[in-house]
């Protein structure tokens, strides 16, 4: 198994990518949507894998845009955009942005531009659930 440990710029909300993957064989995704070019973002998932997000108390900020089916988590100290959530049918899945947290291994990758703008919600969905990976999202105690 591969773990792949990241943080914001303060450490406030720290991840951890597990997977059954090499690092290289992870996807790396530029999403092209206003919200991600704005912020840079490049996204990983492992559908296979496993993602964990520990915020401190109310280090996590979620946003919301566009169909409101998906938490953008932002760090309320630092600002970074860490990760993008979804729930469906009870479960959490997630993508992960990788120079948010500064995951290791994704240095001097191209990413592949995705243009997501057309879909229907449904076709969202679906396309995640395919892609986006499980997460578990917990808030620590501060003294943790
Ligand atoms: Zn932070």
């Amino acid at each position: 198994m591969t773990e792949l440990a990241g943080h914001c710029h303060c450490g406030a909300i720290r991840v951890e990518l597990t997977t059954a993957l090499a690092v290289e064989d992870l996807p790396l995704r530029a999403c092209q949507c206003g919200f991600c070019r704005r912020h840079g973002a490049l996204t990983t998932s492992d559908p296979e894998g496993w993602l964990h997000i520990e915020a401190a108390p109310g280090a996590a900020n979620r946003y919301r845009f566009g169909l409101g089916i998906t938490d953008f988590l932002l760090c309320a100290e630092c600002g970074v955009y860490v990760a993008a959530t979804m729930e469906t049918e009870g479960r959490l899945t997630a993508v992960l942005n990788v120079p948010g947290v500064n995951l290791p291994g994704f240095e001097g990758r191209a990413p592949s531009p995705m243009i997501y703008d057309d879909e229907t919600p449904d076709e969202r969905v679906a396309r995640r659930a395919g892609r986006w990976m499980p997460a578990v999202f917990v808030e620590t105690s501060p003294s943790a």
